[in-house]
């Protein structure tokens, strides 16, 4: 168990050598966002970040971020509506996420994206050549190469246009405030011991949630505890245990991205579009054991309750073309993961899996022509019907990062358990409690980066807002204050 009441100091323990208006902590995707917003609402600010490089589970990811409604979407002529997006979010989650949030989100999604594009030259465009599980509509949004690296760099370009520090090798590993939950610094300590404190008028946490911490995990979400984590190992929960030691509200502690693609001792994602596009999983006797098409997230902890926890994910030379597009596949290919079989003889050969794989695949044509009902749940469309030749790679079940947190209002303030906000604090990303109800089955695909981008957006303004309203001043480190 965690002692929350250590993380906090009172700021008489402090010796700050500088102050800076905005500081956040945290330089992933919801750090940046939060950064540039901050600063073009003329607060200057300053990112902490525990690594060498500033990059998080944001450059792991594949970078999609939904906007509908986008100036992108209706160039393609899609019609979509934030009202779509929320109602999309509500059914994913079963009605278990907070739905003025969810509409909240919804509605600062477009106008994210479209922000992050004309205003700091992130090269997004719309992904249309899939629809992901749970959206109605084609609503993501993505670098050219669509991966979470190319948004990184993107982000960090325009960081670097606006001039803004982002200081490196910089754990955050103390809070100062008072007993009213006013944040006056941090103090931040360098790999050789040495403790730097900086004062701030206000505090974004943008350091994610607790997926590093397998004592959180195994505390708060013990069904995924045995998966394979790939998600950002720095990510140790300390927004949550900051957020709590000031009385903040915590909610959805147990929801999680999961998935149940990570090619299994190759440490490549492979993206859910094979299973989108008619390909299914089956377990080590070659039996299916989950509707694979409610989404990704769900999937990884059925794959973790298979005899030796693993699957095998089966499609065609078809599917495999049309995810050809995406980098991360490519990486998948390179990798050597993907095993290739002329017909269903070779495919049980480079598997090892049991003739009742053919069976299954039988199975799931007839299902698809109409002729039998899944007892699974899963509709396979006829167009979908798979073919030789076909692809297979071993697969676990992964968890990618946590999505419960600090519960935040629209501004992206951090909360107490009354719902009056804390002084001068805020989260976002993996910090705040997201859209994704309280379980792995609620998110959506691209509501990780959407709480990341639209939240910080939200949190850099409303903090730079804060630090005009009280005047504050900027003294570079180094310099007394
Ligand atoms: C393989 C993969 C694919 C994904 N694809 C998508 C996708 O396509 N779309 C989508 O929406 N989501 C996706 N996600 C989820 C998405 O990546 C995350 O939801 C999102 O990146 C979280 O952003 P963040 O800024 O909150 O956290 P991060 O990007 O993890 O940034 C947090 C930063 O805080 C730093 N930090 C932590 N503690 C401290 C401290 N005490 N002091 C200083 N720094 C600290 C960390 O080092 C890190 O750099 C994916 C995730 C994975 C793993």
């Amino acid at each position: 168990m965690q002692d929350d009441r250590r993380a906090i100091s009172s700021s008489d323990k402090a010796k700050f050598s500088a102050t800076v208006p905005v500081l956040i902590i945290g330089g992933g995707g919801c750090g940046l966002s939060a950064a540039l917003s901050a600063k073009e609402n003329g607060a200057e600010v300053l990112v902490l970040e525990r690594d060498i490089s500033a990059l998080g589970t944001t450059a792991m990811s594949t970078g999609l971020i939904p906007g509908p409604g986008s100036v992108f979407q209706k160039a393609k002529g899609i019609a979509d509506s934030a009202e779509l997006f929320a109602a999309d979010v509500m059914k994913k989650t079963r009605g278990q996420t907070d739905e003025v949030m969810a509409l909240t989100l919804a509605r600062e999604a477009a106008p994210t994206v479209e922000w992050l594009a004309n205003n700091h030259g992130v090269p997004l465009s719309l992904v249309d050549s899939f629809l992901y599980p749970g959206h109605s509509r084609m609503r993501m949004h993505g670098t050219p190469n669509r991966t979470g690296a190319e948004l990184m760099g993107a982000l960090h370009n325009a960081a670097a246009r606006l001039s803004i520090d982002i200081m490196t090798e910089a754990p955050v590993t103390e809070l100062f405030a008072d007993k009213s939950g006013q944040v006056f610094g941090v103090r931040v300590t360098r790999p050789d011991g040495a403790t730097e404190d900086i004062a701030c008028e206000a505090l974004i946490l943008a350091c994610c949630g607790f997926g590093g911490n397998r004592e959180m995990v195994a505390q708060y979400i013990p069904e995924i505890v045995e998966a394979t984590f790939f998600g950002h190992p720095g990510n140790k929960g300390d927004a949550i245990r900051w957020g709590r030691a000031l009385g903040a509200e915590v909610a959805d502690i147990n929801a999680y991205q999961g998935h149940g693609g990570l090619a299994l001792g190759y440490g490549v994602p492979v993206l859910w579009a094979h299973i989108v596009h008619g390909g299914f999983q089956v377990n080590a006797e070659g039996q299916r054991f989950a509707d694979e098409s409610r989404g990704y997230s769900e999937e990884a902890k059925d794959i973790v309750a298979q005899p030796g926890h693993f699957a095998w994910s089966i499609y065609d030379e078809r599917i495999h073309g049309l995810m050809k597009e995406f980098d991360d596949y490519q990486d998948a290919i390179k990798a050597g993961c993907i095993r290739s079989a002329a017909d269903t003889d070779e495919l049980c050969a480079v598997t090892g899996l049991p003739a009742a794989l053919k069976q299954t695949l039988a199975e799931v044509a007839a299902t698809a022509a109409g002729l039998r009902t899944d007892p699974l749940g899963r509709i396979f469309a006829p167009t979908q019907v798979l073919s030789p030749p076909y692809k297979a790679v071993k697969v676990c079940g992964a968890l990618f990062h946590t999505q419960g947190g600090l519960v935040v209002d629209r501004g992206a303030r951090v909360l107490r358990a009354d719902k009056s906000p804390l002084p001068n604090l805020y989260a976002g990303g993996g910090a705040a409690r997201g859209i994704s109800g309280p379980s792995c089955w609620g998110y959506l695909a691209g509501n990780g980066l959407l709480t990341a981008t639209a939240f910080g957006r939200l949190a850099g303004r409303a903090a730079a807002a804060q630090v005009a309203r009280s005047g504050a001043r900027h003294v570079a480190p180094g310099a007394a204050s």
